[in-house]
């Protein structure tokens, strides 16, 4: 047996970052914008501890793009480099400055924001810049330093004049790279990216117009302002206990400007043990039509954006909620099939599914008649999760509601209470009516009523498949469709079904009848109703109602597609 080392040579892996570090080109700008983001705050960290005799400031970071020299800058304030740590944490492709320094600094540090860990993020510069150089001056007292390199393993290394403290980072584009000295480009990207980020990020300036003065004297006036395209510290960050229900709202309108309806209600989540993680969830108005639903949850960490694709993370039936949810305790660099079954993952998944059941459970034994009339739009996020997260379910089952056709809203246990002495079987089973439909079902909606009976409306997309669930876990309980032909099975009081009309008369509407219709397709039954509207009803077969609705229905989101015609 031999073993040995294997020998990376330093030649390729410049191709590689360049081909497979990210796929996404664009990220190269979070990248730098955290290096210089960590830096300050490093500086905040080390002035707050009293081992950097410098004042703080207030320090900014600067986006800058130089058109003609197919340039872009990227300023910050922060702790610098001299150029012994230039050679440390640069040349040394995949050592962390960022890891070393919350390894430094443990429990002082822990709080601090750093972002950076894996020590790859300033080489994604090179897959958009064919040359890139570092002008930075440490916050000790030192000359500046100068570096600079092509993308190839030779970099120089000289002293510079520089004089303020921080960092300079200048990326020269590459020339298949040019849309990235674009301003509209720049600031798409600032936007996705960086809109939340803690220190403040300067591109450029903007006019906003003031006015001065009030009435017939009132001015308008131009002036040039910072164009700050972050808000340091976003709604998530702060304590439950800052925040106002109107703070919520805008927050909401900050982070989906295009939005104009209202969120229902918010949820703010804020746990540090076992993981990690703030946020703050809305639950919008939420159409049948899920396909609509384009603004999703955004995953951040340490305030910088990471994806809007949350599926792994948060369980499947909430993505359908919007918000953001920040945590340092996600691994990202791993597929979704791996983030699945991460410890912290399922925790992060079961807590948010808690937190979501709380908030519901409290909103309605607080104001019940407005969780009411939130509950249609709300109701597919409940039942979806009802039948997914077996969790969810035990808790949902106190706050569930299920409306009748008079838009009367009952929990199961309500429901049952009620409905017990009128609605039980021979055999003991307690039947459940409901329409799936108001208007197809009209008459036997009417006829049900007429006996006393309670008929539910149940029509989400989704709340079949939650009546066989119930069905299963609850004994002696029947969900029956109000057209059902089983519906016969209830204990009918005897004069319900005395006819108004003589034998003789019956007879003869009954032959009469018969004649005139097809028989093979429907059936004529007479039935003496207590509504007067209708003394007879002609009837398909319930199997045949039901196809035809499913036809017009399309199946519905859960359908069958096509049937053949049967008509
Ligand atoms: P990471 O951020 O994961 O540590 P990077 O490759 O992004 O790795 O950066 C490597 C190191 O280079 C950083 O940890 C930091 O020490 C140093 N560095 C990069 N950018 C700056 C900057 N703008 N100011 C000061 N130091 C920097
Ligand atoms: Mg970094």
């Amino acid at each position: 047996m031999t073993t040995g080392n294997i020998n990376v040579s330093v030649e390729n892996i410049f191709p590689l970052i360049k081909k497979f570090l990210y796929s996404d080109h664009e990220i190269f700008l979070r990248e730098l914008i955290s290096n210089a983001t960590d830096a300050t705050l490093k500086l905040k960290h080390l002035t707050s501890i009293g081992e950097a005799n410098v004042t703080y400031g207030n320090p900014i970071i600067d986006v800058r793009i130089d058109k003609e020299g197919k340039k872009l800058h990227i300023i910050d304030q922060g702790i610098g480099m001299t150029a012994q740590e230039v050679e440390k944490y640069i040349n040394q492709i995949a050592f962390s400055g960022a890891e070393e320094f919350l390894n430094k600094y443990k429990d002082s540090a822990k709080d601090s924001g750093i972002i950076g860990h894996f020590g790859l993020g300033f080489y994604s510069a090179f897959m958009v810049a064919s040359k890139v150089e570092i002008i930075t001056k440490s916050y000790k007292d030192e000359p500046a330093a100068h570096w600079s390199c092509d993308g190839s393993p030779q970099y120089t290394l000289e002293a510079h004049e520089k004089t303020e403290r921080g960092t300079e980072i200048i990326l020269h584009i590459a020339e298949d790279s040019l849309e990235f000295i674009e301003e509209q480009r720049i600031s798409t990207l600032l936007v996705k990216y960086n809109k939340f980020m803690p220190i403040p990020i300067r591109f450029g300036t903007r006019t906003e117009t003031n006015t001065i003065g009030e009435g017939e004297d009132a001015k308008e006036e131009q002036v040039e302002i910072d164009n700050i395209i972050n808000n340091p510290t976003p709604a998530w960050t702060k304590q439950p206990s800052e925040l106002k229900d109107e703070d919520y709202k805008n927050f909401y309108r900050e982070l989906y400007p295009m939005q104009f309806e209202e969120p229902l209600f918010n949820i703010h989540l804020n746990v540090d043990y076992p993981f990690n993680l703030t946020g703050i969830l809305y639950f919008p108005k939420l159409s049948n039509d899920l396909s609509m639903q384009k603004d999703r949850i955004q995953l951040y960490q340490n305030q910088v954006f990471v994806t809007d694709n949350v599926e792994g993370i948060v369980p499947e039936f909430l993505t359908m909620l919007r918000g953001v949810i920040d945590s340092p305790d996600i691994p990202l660099n791993v597929s979704r099939s791996y983030l699945q079954a991460d410890g912290n993952v399922k925790k992060i998944s079961s807590y948010i599914t808690r937190k979501v059941a709380d908030k519901l459970s409290s909103l309605f034994k607080d104001n019940r008649e407005d969780f009411e009339k939130k509950w249609n739009d709300i109701k597919i996020v409940i039942e979806y999760g009802m039948l997914s997260e077996e969790k969810f379910f035990e808790k949902a089952s106190s706050f569930a509601l299920y409306p009748t056709v008079d838009n009367q809203y009952f929990t199961l246990e309500e429901l049952l209470e009620k409905v017990k002495p009128l609605q039980t079987d021979k055999d003991g089973k307690t039947i459940l009516l409901y329409a799936s439909n108001e208007e197809t079902q009209h008459s036997y909606i009417e006829e049900a009523k007429a006996k006393g009976y309670e008929v539910l409306l149940l029509d989400s997309p989704i709340v079949a498949h939650l009546m066989q669930k119930l069905e299963q876990e609850k004994e002696n309980l029947s969900f029956t469709r109000v057209d059902s032909d089983s519906i016969e099975n209830l204990i009918k009081k005897e004069e319900d079904r005395i006819s108004k009309l003589s034998d003789q008369e019956q007879e003869t509407l009954k032959t009469a009848l018969t004649e005139a219709i097809p028989q093979e397709k429907y059936t004529v039954q007479l039935e003496a109703l207590e509504s007067d509207a209708t003394p007879f009803r002609i009837t398909q077969p319930e199997f045949m109602r039901r196809m035809k609705e499913m036809q017009q229905t399309g199946g519905g989101m859960f359908g069958f597609g096509n049937f053949p015609e049967i008509y």
